[in-house]
């Protein structure tokens, strides 16, 4: 028996989710497919996380355009979604006057793009707001508008909102083909089943030429472009930044940074270097060494012991090296959101509003009247005060008991993950909403515990919870039963 809805959605990735969220707001029965365990597991759990303010993209292309509105909807999305989100502003940083020069050309054409507040700074007053930064940079591009937030975090707001307004959700349900009828697509095949609909939105990221070929449009390539990070302990901020710091940047990629994250680690990273496989996320020792040399042009102390992990995301570069936005031109009833590298986060409010302008014409709807904004309220035990903490365990002890202990994240907070809507079902599902397992120890000591919790929760054996995208399933303590309540 096949599902029908008015619109599919292929991909849960911060694209595929703005665009969710958009659609929700509209009488239109919506399906968001995702071929893996959990949305936000693509290219949107490994980037930089940096809402750009805007002065890099080319004038005139669709990334400037998005960029800049992007930008400027997350203001009022923070507090509508209850985003994690710091308005910390950004800096590029020259070291030699060649850079200086660039640097002049970033702000012209930041200015024509429309990016507000852009200031030249001296060198002088770079350091004086980031003592930490090398004597020689000469100056920079200070852009006031930058920001810093957490993006897993921000496609599952999206998601969760569209969700509590009717949207349905389906993961590990990868498309696997497409039924073509008088060149019109009628249904996606999938592992959960048919799925027909009216307008099918390709949201894919690495895999947006790979669906738009399926489904009989081959008109453009995507090709990963990988960047490593080494990520650092919150102990290390101090010495390193609470900001935004960019090198001047190269013809591929804004360069490799010095950045602080939302939570208050400091990433170095990324380097930018093209690859054929759309699947190896693997660092490299050429790749760390690169980025230690690089970022200490800009901070010459770092506290190298304090790394506490490394990644790698894959960019989603398309051939013409700006994002593909609106209708295929060869299937009349497909639209593509693609090639959304960065500043794809950035963008993805503003392109959520205009793939759902698309579609909202194509199949005149009518607004959502029972639309509800927001989302449910989340409790963050780390974050909390003391009093705030009492409540919390008053209204339900599972609060008082700490999980991940680098972190402070509690079982409480936990069983919210799993319980919220699109909640978590793996136990890197369960860090990407709590930070349960991001710490210090990297999962280490709790990830055994959250795969209990998980285990009771989903009424699953521990031996079928799933780390994440990976196949297969993670090892386990069996015997693990702390007083025998998780
Ligand atoms: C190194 C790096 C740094 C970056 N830094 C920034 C930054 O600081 N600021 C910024 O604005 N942007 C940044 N970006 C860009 C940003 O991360 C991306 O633009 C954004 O995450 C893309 O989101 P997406 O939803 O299009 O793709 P994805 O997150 O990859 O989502 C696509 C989803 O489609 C799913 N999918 C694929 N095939 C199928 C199928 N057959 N069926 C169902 N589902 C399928 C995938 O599993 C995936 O979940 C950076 C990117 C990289 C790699």
């Amino acid at each position: 028996m096949s599902k029908k809805a008015d619109v599919v959605i292929i991909g849960g990735g911060i694209t595929g989710c703005a665009i969710l969220y958009q659609l929700a707001k509209y009488d239109l029965k919506c399906v968001l497919l995702e071929k893996e365990p959990d949305i936000a597991a693509g290219t949107t759990k490994a980037n930089s996380a940096i809402l750009h303010a805007g002065f890099d993209a080319k004038p005139g292309s669709l990334k400037a355009k998005m960029n800049v509105k992007g930008n400027a909807l997350y203001h009022d999305l923070k507090d509508e979604l209850d985003l994690d989100i710091k308005w910390t502003g950004s800096v590029v940083a020259a070291t030699t006057e060649v850079e200086m020069t660039t640097v002049k050309e970033l702000l012209e054409r930041g200015r024509g793009n429309g990016v507000t507040g852009l200031e030249i700074w001296d060198g002088d007053k770079i350091r004086e707001h980031y003592p930490t930064l090398s004597p020689d940079i000469k100056g920079g591009l200070w852009a006031p508008t930058a920001g810093i937030c957490c993006p897993f975090g921000t496609a599952i707001a999206f998601a969760e909102n569209a969700v509590m307004n009717g949207a349905e959700i389906y993961r590990d349900c990868g498309v696997t083909s497409f039924n073509i009828s008088d060149g019109r697509i009628v249904s996606v095949e999938t592992a959960k089943g048919c799925f027909k609909a009216k307008v099918f939105i390709n949201a894919a990221g690495l895999r947006a030429d790979d669906i738009a070929r399926l489904a009989g449009d081959d008109s453009f390539n995507i090709k990963p472009r990988k960047g490593e990070y080494i990520l650092f302990d919150k102990s290390a901020a101090q010495q390193m930044t609470d900001g935004i710091i960019f090198p001047a940047p190269s013809k591929n990629s804004k360069g490799i940074l010095v950045c602080a994250t939302f939570d208050g680690n400091v990433f170095i990273g990324p380097d930018a270097n093209d690859q054929d496989d759309k699947e190896n996320t693997k660092v490299t020792y050429e790749g760390m060494d690169g980025l230690m040399a690089a970022a200490r042009k800009l901070l010459p102390e770092i506290p190298v012991r304090s790394a506490i992990t490394e990644f790698a995301g894959l960019r989603a570069v398309s051939d013409n090296g700006d994002f593909i936005l609106g209708k295929s031109d060869k299937v009349p009833n497909l639209v593509h959101a693609a090639g959304i590298q960065s500043p794809g986060l950035t963008s993805a409010p503003a392109i959520g509003e205009y793939i759902a302008d698309i579609v909202v014409k194509e199949l005149e709807a009518e607004p959502n009247t029972d639309y509800v904004s927001g989302r449910p309220a989340r409790n963050v035990f780390h974050t909390a005060d003391n009093a705030q903490r009492a409540a919390m365990i008053a209204k339900n002890p599972l609060y008082g008991r700490v999980i991940c202990r680098c972190e402070t994240i509690t079982e409480g907070e936990i069983v919210d993950a799993i319980k919220r809507p699109c909640g978590a079902t793996t136990v890197d599902g369960v860090k990407r909403r709590t930070r349960a397992g991001m710490g210090r120890c990297q999962g280490g000591f709790c990830g055994p515990k959250v795969i209990h919790i998980l285990a009771r929760e989903l009424h699953i054996p521990v031996s079928e919870v799933r780390k994440d995208r990976l196949d297969g399933v993670m090892y386990y303590d069996k015997d693990w039963k702390d007083g025998g309540n998780v």
